[in-house]
């Protein structure tokens, strides 16, 4: 592959300039979260931390589902590394500004943002757009430049240092998980904003084209990406998922929710959806826009519907819609709001502490979130996410996390996999670095495997991790690998830019880049002893078990380490010197 361009902003001092990554790293790598992960070990040599945005070297092509950037970072609220990858149309403007990735160091002496374009990079004076929320900084950005823009920024969230803080593009998509929006608010950078005009190169436009119509192909008649994610959103999910007893709820004190069926994809559909929209170049449309009182909203999504609905026990449709709304606003991760409101909720019900909210019922839900966001009051200790609040206010054996990152919906009780994917994930308990094993384990895709046996679950979880790696360094959307395989993006990459990947490859790539990840998380202090569940998940799944077998097959020692061959077979002849 060719070397990559880059730029280098040091906030600091105000300097800008161009960074390059040779073409054998960008083959070892290949873009998006493994380029992250390379870079971030190139960059990490003192206490600051490094921002490193990457996209992938499909991103910003004509095929479809590839649109997105990735993030990488030292997360504040897990202390792990962090990858997060965007939709919408950053990374496709940043593509077409000639530039493959952003390094970001330092930190600014007053609010900045950070414009990109392909004739300039300029760092510009964001003072007057400190304070607003995320949608406004875009607006406001966009009346100086045009529409023509894409826009990431932090809301108040971010600058206050919420360790669950987003980055959102127009306060609808984000960089989501683990407190990105706290990296750039700490770096008083408010905003990055990108656009350009240069075309991307295609080595052999012919098989290119029919490499792109054999992945447009399975997405345009699979039921899942031509019929389920248009037509309900990821919300579709829902009522199955509950069905399977898999749905964590009430903090996770149950698995399944009564009402699910209130807050799923075909009552959001019926009750508020106007029209669908998606990311740039995507024919699934899985985003959801719904109308409220005349004005237009994007989401919720799945988790955000499970996270303020069945774990919180609420079935108020309309009120999800608008906390959702509100939670992009702030430029908070709706996913570790949820979990944070819920303990709350736990200890009020517990008898531990009343911070005002209750299961089941709305009131107080809003002001606390504001509170949240805004570091006021009690919200200030749940602004840590629950691992640290509950160390401060009690309930550490109801405290829903992995890591320090809160779980998400699926209740690994009902989908053993996925309780292994939570404890072994690089970046704490998410499902889609764990592996998202409910696409085997309840819907069957690519092939259906017992979602309650815990026998063979190492070996498929360490693959599944392993082609997410490359997924999200490609970048391809996870929802496009429903009906598409490593396969049909193998075969698209060499035509895109003439190297010679088998499917295979690429898969021991991402498992390269799995490795790179924990070979950092030793040296941010983690072992074996963090890969683990809360108690209450614990004690009800054979997770040792599961363990076991999926660090024999990684190659890992007891510690939870590659070992030397594994390192050898992996990085020979790579300077690991840092680690
Ligand atoms: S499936 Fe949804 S999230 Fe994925 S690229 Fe398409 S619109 Fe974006």
């Amino acid at each position: 592959m060719k070397e990559l361009k880059g730029l280098k902003v040091e906030l600091s001092r105000g300097e800008i300039k161009e960074e390059y990554v040779p073409g054998e790293v960008a083959l070892r790598y290949i873009g998006g979260r493994g380029i992250g992960a390379y870079l971030y070990l190139k960059e990490k040599e003192n206490e600051e931390e490094p921002i490193i945005i990457a996209l992938g070297p499909l991103t910003g092509s004509p095929l479809p589902s590839t649109g997105r950037a990735s993030l990488t970072t030292r997360s504040p609220l897990t202390g792990t590394i962090l990858d997060s990858n965007i939709g919408g149309n950053f990374g496709t403007l940043l593509r077409r500004t000639g530039y493959s990735f952003l390094i970001i160091r330092g930190k600014a002496s007053s609010p900045v943002y950070l414009l990109v374009t392909d004739k300039s990079v300029r760092i510009e004076d964001a003072s007057n757009l400190w304070g607003l929320d995320t949608l406004t900084t875009s607006e406001r950005i966009k009346e100086i430049y045009g529409k023509r823009l894409s826009v990431i920024s932090i809301g108040p969230a971010g600058e206050k240092g919420v360790r669950f803080a987003n980055i959102m593009e127009d306060g609808k998509r984000a960089f989501g998980r683990g407190g990105t929006g706290a990296i750039l608010g700490e770096k008083k950078l408010k905003a990055i904003a990108v656009t350009g005009d240069k075309d991307i190169e295609i080595h052999d436009k012919e098989r290119f084209s029919s490499a792109k119509y054999e992945i447009i192909r399975p997405l345009t008649t699979h039921p899942l990406t031509s019929k389920l994610l248009p037509e309900l959103g990821t919300a579709g999910t829902m009522r199955v998922i509950n069905s399977f007893k898999a749905l964590g709820t009430k903090n996770f004190q149950e698995k399944h929710f009564p009402e699910a069926w209130k807050i799923g994809g075909e009552e959001l559909k019926r009750r508020f959806l106007k029209g669908k929209s998606g990311c740039f170049g995507c024919p699934i449309l899985c985003e959801r826009v719904c109308e409220i009182d005349g004005r237009k909203t994007v989401g919720p999504e799945f988790e955000t519907l499970w996270a303020f609905g069945a774990n919180l026990f609420i079935s108020d449709l309309r009120f999800i819609v608008d906390l959702n709304e509100r939670a992009n606003l702030l430029g908070l991760d709706t996913i570790s709001l949820g979990g944070v409101l819920a303990f709350a909720m736990e200890l009020k019900e517990k008898g531990i502490a009343d911070l005002g909210v209750s299961f089941g019922e709305t009131n107080g839900v809003f002001e606390l979130t504001e509170n949240i966001a805004l570091k006021r009051g009690q919200g200030e200790i749940l602004s840590l996410g629950v691992k640290e609040a509950s160390k401060i206010l009690g309930g550490e054996e109801f405290a829903m996390h992995v890591k320090g990152l809160e779980l998400p919906a699926y209740d690994p009780r009902g989908s053993l996999g996925m309780g292994l994917g939570y404890a072994t994930s690089n970046r704490g308990a998410c499902h889609l670095r764990g592996g998202f094993s409910v696409s085997f384990e309840i819907y069957g895709v690519p092939k259906r495997i017992d979602r309650l046996a815990s026998a063979g679950k190492g070996a498929h979880v360490a693959r599944a991790q392993d082609i997410g790696a490359i997924v999200d360094s490609l970048i391809v959307c996870k929802f496009a690998l429903l009906s598409t395989s490593l396969h049909h993006w193998a075969r698209a990459l060499n035509t895109l830019t003439g190297s010679d990947y088998t499917a295979s490859d690429l898969q021991k790539i991402g498992e390269r880049i799995f490795n790179l990840e924990r070979l950092i998380n030793r040296k941010l202090g983690f072992s074996s002893k963090d890969d683990s569940l809360p108690e209450r998940i614990k004690r009800e799944i054979p997770l040792d078990e599961m363990l076991k077998e999926y660090y024999e097959y990684r190659g890992w020692d007891e510690e939870g380490f590659p070992k030397e061959g594994k390192i050898k077979e992996l990085f020979e002849g790579e300077n690991l010197e840092w680690l």
